[in-house]
């Protein structure tokens, strides 16, 4: 447009984006899967939280159950096996069961991710080989990058996959990895070299559990406790040539564009758990009689569950626009970070405030309160922190990068 400045034009094209909405047949998919969650895994989750990272055992179990509605490889077109959904469908029923149990969320999320991550690759021999048994939850997956001394900068890692005639070595350790002691394969990014003197570039290898044996420990944290997080140590790890997902110098390009992908599924997992937060407040507010009057009817609770209500759908707004974009084939970095800084540190306050409706009751873990409050506070750091997000954005929209 003539005469328009550049900020003015920005605002334009963003408002130009705004353009989604639910089909019919998405809208019955939401219902179906709300079903299922309030039957099946609503009421399971206290307990299963409470025993900590979750057996193999019963991680497959759940997945089984999960299977029907699109939950694994969700994102893989039918005629390859997969439900063929897309990033808005993916976004409707991870809500869902992020809202029901945020670790089964993470559980399938990770599987389903290292699916798609598998199934982008163009090493056909290792799509055949491992698709099959992940699509039916007859094995779990895990996606390994942050190293102890490579976080925020992937691009430091030193975990080193070096070939040796058939096969690779690989020598390293990868930390904070979902899913690590639970899964069959590690889909790992690593530097990827010819031979020792080769320094090698980053790329992507995978590691079958069964035929390369690695060390694999748990970590306990504050939240989604259930959800497997674990230090991997690959010792000498023999991995055949052919297992190569993205070869040297391909692999940090697959990592960043499956990483936008990641920031959006983070997003709408912490309007999931912010959601069931705000709705037990609503409930408890209206149930709950102080001074002889329901505690919804004191303008203060009022504004608490306003604030809450305004902020959940303003984040579930951002991610649903980021998904949306994602089904147009646009790589939208700048709106997946949007969503996904916002929606972390949106459910954390909106959380703590659901904390603060309940009074001390918030507190006691016959109430869920305190496992949202404990998970959502883990979502300002998984792919990659709040810092990070806010970098990316306004590299975006300056143009000017502070990193490098
Ligand atoms: C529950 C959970 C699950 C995870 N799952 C996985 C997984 O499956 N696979 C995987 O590979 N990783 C996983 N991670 C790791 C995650 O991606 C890292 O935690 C994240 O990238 C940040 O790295 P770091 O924790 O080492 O923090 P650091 O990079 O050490 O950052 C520390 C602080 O410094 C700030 N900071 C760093 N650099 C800058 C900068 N340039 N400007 C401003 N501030 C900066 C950060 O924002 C942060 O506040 C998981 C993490 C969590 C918590």
């Amino acid at each position: 447009m003539p005469g328009l400045t550049k900020p003015e034009k920005l605002i334009i094209d963003e408002v130009n984006k705004l353009n989604f909405k639910f089909t019919k047949e998405q809208k019955m998919l939401q219902s179906a899967v709300q079903e299922y969650m309030k039957d099946k895994i609503t009421p399971i989750a206290a307990e299963y939280d409470q025993k900590g990272a979750m057996s193999k055992k019963d991680a497959l179990k759940f997945l089984k159950g999960l299977i029907p509605f699109g939950y694994i490889g969700t994102l893989v077109p039918e005629k390859d096996g997969g439900p063929g959904l897309s990033h808005v469908e993916w976004g409707i029923i991870f809500k869902e069961l992020r809202k029901a149990y945020g670790s089964l969320g993470g559980i399938t999320g990770i599987t389903s991710s290292a699916i798609t991550a598998i199934y982008n690759s163009e090493n056909q021999m290792l799509k055949k080989k491992c698709l099959p048994d992940l699509l039916k939850a007859k094995k779990i997956a895990c996606l390994a990058i942050t190293e102890p001394d490579a976080g925020s900068d992937p691009s430091g890692m030193s975990t080193r996959a070096v070939l040796n005639k058939d096969h690779y070595i690989i020598n390293g350790t990868k930390m904070w990895i979902s899913n690590g002691t639970i899964a069959d394969y590690v889909v790992l990014t690593a530097v990827i070299a010819s031979d020792e003197n080769d320094e090698g570039a980053i790329g992507q290898i995978l590691v079958e559990k069964d035929m390369s044996p690695f060390k694999a420990s748990e970590i306990h944290k504050i939240g989604v406790r259930s959800f497997p997080t674990s230090e991997l140590v690959f010792t000498d790890c023999k991995v055949p040539a052919e297992n190569i997902v993205w070869p040297a110098g391909q692999g940090f390009k697959h990592t960043q564009k499956s990483l936008t992908f990641a920031r959006c599924n983070a997003a709408i997992a912490a309007v999931g758990i912010a959601e069931a937060a705000l709705e037990a407040a609503i409930a408890h507010a209206k149930k709950r009689v102080q001074f002889g009057k329901q505690i919804g009817k004191f303008q203060m609770v009022q504004q608490l569950i306003a604030e809450m209500a305004m902020e959940v759908d303003a984040a579930e707004l951002l991610s649903f626009r980021a998904l949306s974009l994602l089904d147009e084939g646009e790589l939208c970095r700048k709106e997946s970070s949007m969503a996904k800084a916002y929606s972390s540190e949106m459910a954390v306050r909106v959380t703590s405030k659901a904390l603060q409706v309940h009074g001390a009751y918030g507190l006691a873990e016959e109430y869920p309160l305190e496992r949202y409050f404990r998970d959502a506070r883990c979502f300002t750091f998984l792919d990659g922190t709040t810092q990070i997000q806010q970098l990316i954005i306004a590299r975006e929209i300056l143009g000017l990068s502070a990193i490098r």
